[in-house]
Parts: C-alpha cells; structure tokens; sequence
C-alpha cells in the first residue's frame, strides 16, 4: 500500500547532543567523517522487535560503539505488504521473509539475536523480563531470562484490534503474521473441499462457501480482491460444481470502504466490486461473531442481522499490545491508548527509551501546547496580537521546530492561515490576531494527531533514529558542534520528519489504485505495473526479491497451487 525512499534523506542531519537545548544547525554527514570514533566504551542497545521498525534500525545502524541485541518472538522479518498474497498462494510465505540472523551478519559489529518476547520492561532498573516463545516444538518449556539496557528501543508493533468484540479471538482469522495467512490459505480450502462433500445439505453448503472479510481498509479490501481472484482464477476450474456458492461479502461500519483514500479510489474500488459480485456492506457493525454466524447491526436501522459464514477475516485496525500497556502505567501514560513519544522518538516520562513503529505514536497534543507557549513569549505586551513581521518569524521558528506541522500548514493549505496572513497584509495594523492563528492550529492538530500505521512511517522512523545513534558519539564528544558551526550554540538532531510517498491500494483482477504525493490518483491494469515495481524494489533482500518475482512468474504459468498442505 506504502512505501518510502529517503536515502536523500540521511544526507542532510540535524546534529547535536539529543539531550541538549538551543539552536538547530544542519550540518552535511559527511562532516563528521574525520572525527575519531568512540572510546572503548560500548553501549547497550537492545531493540525489541524485528519487523519494519527494528530492522529499519538495524539495517541502517553503520556506527559499531554500540553493543546490539535483538530480542524478538519471530526469527525473521516479514515484508507484510504481500501478506494478502499469501493467503492465495500467489506468493508463498518463504518468500517474502527474511532470516534476522542474515541481516545481523552483514553488520560490521557483533549483533546478538535472542529468539523471545519480552513480557515487561522496567525502565526504573533499566530491565527487560523475557521469555522464550513456544514454537511448538519440543524443546522444552518456556526459559525466562532479563536483560539490562542503556537504551531500549521498542517496536514491538501492535496487535489486531477486536474491539472486545465477543467471539472474534476464538472464530475469526487475523491476518498479521506468515502463519496467519497461511492458516487462511488452508481455511480456504477446507470450505471447498467440505462443501464438495456429498453428505453436505444445500443449505449448510451456501454457508460454508459465505467468505466475509470485516473491515474495508486496505489490508480488508486487498484481501477480498485477493480471494475473488484465487476463487474465479484457479478454484473455479477444480471445484466447478460447487462454485456458484461462492459469496463474498465485506462488512464495513462506515459509510464507505477505503476511507484514508482520495474519494475517486473509494468510488473505484466499490464499483470494481460490484462488477466483481463482492458484496460490500457499509454502515455493518459486527457485534458478535460465533462459530457458524456473524451478527451484524445496522447503522441506519438499528436492526440486528445475523450471516452465516464459512469463513471469516477480521481485519478492523490496531491496538496496543498488553506489555506496552503495562509499560505506559509505569511511566505516567497509563490514561493513554498509544504509547506517547517526542518528536525525536524518546518515549516520554522515562529516560533512554525509545519507541518507534506502530507501537507508538508522536504527542503532536504536546506540540500544540508548546507552540502555544511560544506565541505567548513572542506577545511580549500581552496584547493578544502579533505584527506580521513577528509573526512570520513565530510562524517560521515553529516550521523549523516542528516540520510536521510546516507540511501541513503547506500541503493541507490551511485556509484560516492563508486567509489570515492575507489580510494582515491588506489591513493597514499589520497585526495578527493570536487566538485565531491558534484556532488554525488547533485545525493542524486535529489532522495530523497521530502518523498513520504503515510500514513506511515505521521504516523511515528506523532510518531516522539510526541516523541519529550513527552520530551520537561524535556528537556528544563534540557537544559545541562541528567547526563552522561553533559559536551559535549547542546543537540537537532534526525532529523525525516523515515523508509521504503515496499508498496503493490492490483491487485484484490486474488492476490497483494508487494516491501518490500532489493528490495524484492513478488506477487500473498500469499501476498493477507499477505496484509490482515498487514492491519489487523495497522486498528488503535480493533473496526475497529473485523468490517473489518467481512466485510470480509460476503463478501465471501454473496457476496458484490449491493443495491443503
Ligand atoms: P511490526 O512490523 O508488526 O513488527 C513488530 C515486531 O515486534 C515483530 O517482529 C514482532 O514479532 C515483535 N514483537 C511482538 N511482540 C513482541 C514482544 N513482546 N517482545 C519482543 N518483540 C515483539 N504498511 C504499508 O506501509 N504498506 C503496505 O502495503 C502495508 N500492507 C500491510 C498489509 C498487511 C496484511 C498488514 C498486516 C500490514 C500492512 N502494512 C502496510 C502495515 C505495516 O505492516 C505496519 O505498519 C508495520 O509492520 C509496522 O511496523 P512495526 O515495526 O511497528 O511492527
């Protein structure tokens, strides 16, 4: 759906000592080059999590003055954007993951993998707690061991949001993890091969082969376009008797599908599923999911409606994992839903922790309450107004401070602020009215409260904070700056500023839309060919990249494979 590219990024670094205050000053990483590195004195990072965020990290950590362990239940990192391809055997599980043991030997300084989750942190003693998952085997029980940090990075991502849904945990298919998909791939074709028993009623056989995906965002409606495909694509031919029964509906609760998209890729898609005969149902909210129906009520007519089902996807969002929740009690974030961090990803309220991914999300509140804080020092007279010559310098600090509000101020065209400096500039006072200016804001805050949850945000925010850990030691060692910057004050790293790449969204049968940067919108059979390109090019190894172009390429020789195994 997302993707990113920012190794122009990394070129241009804010530098400075992360705990400092004072002045920005930008610097060329280049710059630091000559400086000798380290003293001898290794510090103890350990990343927990392998997946967009930590390996973002460690795929760009260059510096070797740290001492790096990876503590993660899953050995491996997955490309989760093929994910739904999986689930139809379009591209085989294998294929899209990477061991993390590959990556970590290509490092150029001990990296240290521990195969386990870590079931709570301790920030006052500066402590993990862990445990060795049960992968099934028969290795024994499960070990429990704790590990000391000096810096702790979280990206621990989230898990599937049921909404305390009564019957979800226990009926429905997940789909975030290899497994997830492959145990859909097989539910799949236990339906058909089940319904094509000769012992099955009709009626009982129109259930088995209702297949319904609850969710419309674009992990929902990728699927749905994945299986319509799989179903009238492959299964179609060997299970032709029954395949009329075939039904596939997507529960929505609001009003349309695809929501974060541009309304024209909405409008699309829907249509392109009706085409298809994909069921799309909106304003459905499942109350209540059980082992053979779903109970759905209707937004518009309150009425209860109860679907019988043969198998069913949930797919409603994100929530925060229990560990993260018991961390944020401990560090005064208890009445949060989101582990809160700064704008240079150091999770408030505890000290050398840093929190990155889905698990976490930038206070933009906190944001807010400072730019509040410098309107009110720069209105020295306690007036309520600022000249327009002050407030473009307000207006250009907080640019600097906070990129993220500057890209909305331009990119969202905020009208008030438009408006307002337009007729500060017709008006013969020249004066700006704060509170209005702090309502625009307050405009800004509403929209970009928290980044989106997508790979690319977590794989640029890795990037970001290695870039940072890459500098840290020439940085603290040389707190006044490099040589043309002395004199202007103590420096600090640039605040982590996203960049928006554009989003896909597949709809199946060759076709995908994409909302690229600018409002660009492209759809149909050319951006599957461009969708195939970009995804080739971030599978994260040439590994993955050669096996998953294969998959494709025996995908349209041989079609997909339907085996139950
Ligand atoms: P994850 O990638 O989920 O990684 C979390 C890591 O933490 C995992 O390695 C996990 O095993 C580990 N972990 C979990 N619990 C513990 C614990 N207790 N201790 C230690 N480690 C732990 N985004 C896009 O931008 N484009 C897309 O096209 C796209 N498609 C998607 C399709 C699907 C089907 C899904 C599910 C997601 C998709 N996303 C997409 C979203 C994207 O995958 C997530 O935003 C991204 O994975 C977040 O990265 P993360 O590192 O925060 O979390």
């Amino acid at each position: 759906r997302a993707f990113n590219d920012h190794s122009t990024v990394s070129k241009l670094l804010v530098i400075s000592s992360v705990s400092g205050g004072g002045l920005l000053a930008f610097s060329d990483a280049n710059a630091f080059q000559s400086y000798a590195e380290g003293d001898g004195k290794k510090k103890k990072v350990v990343v927990l999590g392998t997946g967009w965020a930590g390996v973002s990290f460690l795929k760009n950590l260059k510096s070797s003055s740290y001492d790096v362990q990876i503590v993660s239940p899953r050995n491996y990192f997955a490309f989760t954007p093929l994910l739904p391809s999986v689930t139809n055997g379009t591209v085989e599980g294998r294929s899209i993951v990477e061991p993390i043991r590959n990556i970590a030997k290509k490092k150029p300084f001990g990296v240290e993998f521990k195969e386990a989750e870590c079931y709570k942190i301790d920030p006052a003693q500066k402590k993990i707690y862990c445990r060795s998952t049960d992968q099934g085997n028969t290795l024994g029980g499960n070990e429990e061991f704790t590990m000391d940090y000096d810096v702790l990075i979280v990206a621990m991502g989230a898990k599937s949001n049921t909404f305390n849904t009564p019957g979800v945990e226990e009926h429905a298919h997940f789909l975030k993890e290899i497994e997830d998909a492959q145990n859909i791939r097989r539910s799949i074709i236990d339906c058909y091969e089940r319904a094509s028993l000769p012992s099955i009623s009709e009626e009982e056989r129109k259930r088995i082969m209702h297949f319904v995906v609850v969710g419309g965002g674009p992990t929902g409606v990728e699927y749905a376009a994945e299986l319509h495909d799989f179903a009238h694509d492959d299964l179609a031919k060997l299970y032709p008797s029954i395949k009329d029964y075939l039904r596939i509906t997507l529960l929505e609760a609001g009003d349309h599908i695809l929501n974060m998209f541009d309304s024209r890729i909405t409008k699309f898609a829907t249509e392109k599923f009706v085409r298809d005969g994909i069921d799309v149902k909106t304003g459905s909210m499942v109350v209540k999911v059980s082992d053979k129906h779903i109970s759905t009520k209707e937004i518009k007519t309150g009425q209860t409606v109860s679907i019988p089902y043969g198998m069913v996807l949930w797919s409603t969002g994100i929530a925060t994992r229990p560990v993260i929740m018991d961390f944020m009690k401990q560090i005064g974030q208890g009445n949060r839903r989101v582990l809160a961090t700064d704008e240079w990803l150091r999770v408030e309220g505890c000290d050398g922790v840093y929190a990155l991914g889905d698990c976490a999300t930038i206070n933009q509140r906190k944001v807010m309450e400072d730019i509040a804080v410098i309107f009110s020092k720069a209105d020295k007279n306690n007036s309520g107004t600022l000249d327009l010559k002050d407030f473009k310098d307000v207006v250009d600090h907080i640019s600097e401070r906070y990129p993220q509000v500057q890209i909305y101020m331009e990119k969202k065209k905020l009208k008030t602020f438009d408006a307002l400096l337009k007729s500060a500039q017709g008006n013969d006072s020249k004066q700006i009215d704060i509170e209005t200016f702090k309502n625009a804001l307050h405009e800004v805050d509403s929209q970009m409260k928290n980044l989106p949850a997508t790979a690319q945000v977590a794989a640029q925010q890795g990037e970001y904070l290695a870039n940072c850990f890459n500098r840290m030691e020439q940085c603290e060692k040389y707190p006044e700056g490099p040589m043309r910057f002395r004199g202007i004050g103590r420096h600090r790293f640039h605040p982590f500023r996203y960049k928006h790449f554009g989003q896909f969204a597949p709809l199946g049968g060759e076709q995908t839309a994409a909302q690229l940067p600018g409002d660009w919108i492209s759809v149909g059979y050319s951006t599957q060919w461009l969708w195939y390109a970009v995804y080739t090019s971030k599978l994260v190894s040439w590994r993955t990249r050669v096996l998953v172009v294969s998959d494709w390429l025996r995908r349209s020789i041989f079609g997909r494979d339907s085996s139950r195994i």
